[in-house]
């Protein structure tokens, strides 16, 4: 798409930057800004289809000629990990309904936080809480299989879950979920405060790893914090990752009150979208282009 030197590299943007209203017209707005800004995919948060069609979202997604993937978060009301079965049967019909929305709209990923609520947690994860989430999550895999869609469990910080913290314990995770379709999600805002470096977890997880978010370490402007970004794309690079790159920044002057909360948005970051969209695929064709020189063999 007209970037040569990456093009083998997806670069994608989380829809949420935009704000995470999804009526047609806001849907619309924010896929062709992303298209706008280079973006080869947009990441769109899995709609409730009782209450959304998500062929809005398939036409903008034609319209403006940009490629779809497909995220959430479970919560407290649809936790797998829980004890209460009737809360693991409202994750397990969320995660169905968030692949079929990926489905329909064309969408060959769903990932984020499918393993736990992202909350804080009061409590240790419990075996029966971890071999619920592996069973329910090898469920959705194998029907996810069928519909050409990878689930990716993306590894948080401690304070937004409980059961995956590292990259070490999402591939031990996902290699007992046991299905070819399912991969790690690395966030480097997560991996900044849990991981020892930011290149350990694409040396751990390897070619299970499936999905990138990149993320400052406070979660603002891409190379205005201390994530060693050169290290991190050579590594990714050197590895033989080509899965997408997908900026995720968020402002809380721009997603609005209730999803600020839930993403712990307390002060202001930034209030342009378009700005950081545009800022942020620069710096990473940039950082890549740096990357794969590098890499390249001395002439
Ligand atoms: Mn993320």
């Amino acid at each position: 798409m007209g970037h040569d030197a990456v093009a083998d590299v997806l670069l994608g943007v989380h829809a949420g930057c935009w704000g995470f209203g999804w009526s047609p017209q806001q849907a619309d707005r924010t896929i062709g800004a992303a298209a706008r800004a280079g973006y080869d995919l947009i990441e769109v948060p899995a709609i409730d289809r009782t209450l959304l069609d998500a062929a809005d979202t398939a036409t903008a997604l034609q319209r403006h000629g940009i490629a779809p993937a497909v995220s959430l978060a479970l919560g407290e009301a649809d936790d797998i990990t829980s004890p209460d079965p009737a809360v693991v049967a409202a994750g397990l019909h969320r995660l169905r309904e968030a692949v079929a929305f990926a489905a329909d709209i064309g969408a060959v990923y769903v990932g984020g936080v499918t393993h736990s609520a992202m909350r804080r947690y009061l409590a240790p994860p419990t075996p029966e809480g971890r071999a619920s989430a592996v069973a329910t999550l090898r469920t959705v895999a194998r029907e996810a299989a069928r519909r050409h869609v990878v689930l990716g469990v993306e590894y948080v910080n401690r304070y937004e879950s409980n059961l995956l913290n590292t990259a070490a314990q999402a591939l031990a995770f996902v290699e007992e979920i046991g299905e070819d379709n399912v991969v790690v999600h690395l966030d480097t805002f997560h991996a900044a405060l849990e991981e020892t470096d930011v290149v350990v977890p694409v040396e751990v997880a390897g070619h299970r790893l499936g999905y990138v978010h990149a993320s400052e370490n406070h979660r603002g402007a891409l190379g205005t914090g201390t994530l060693d970004w050169p290290r991190l794309l050579r590594a990714l690079l050197a590895s033989g990752y080509r899965g997408p790159i997908t900026v995720e920044s968020f402002s809380r002057d721009v997603v609005g009150t209730a999803s600020a909360v839930d993403i712990g948005l307390w002060r202001s970051q930034w209030d342009d979208p378009d700005e950081i969209a545009e800022t942020s695929i620069r710096f990473l064709r940039s950082q890549l282009d740096t990357a794969r020189r590098a890499l390249a063999p001395a002439a």
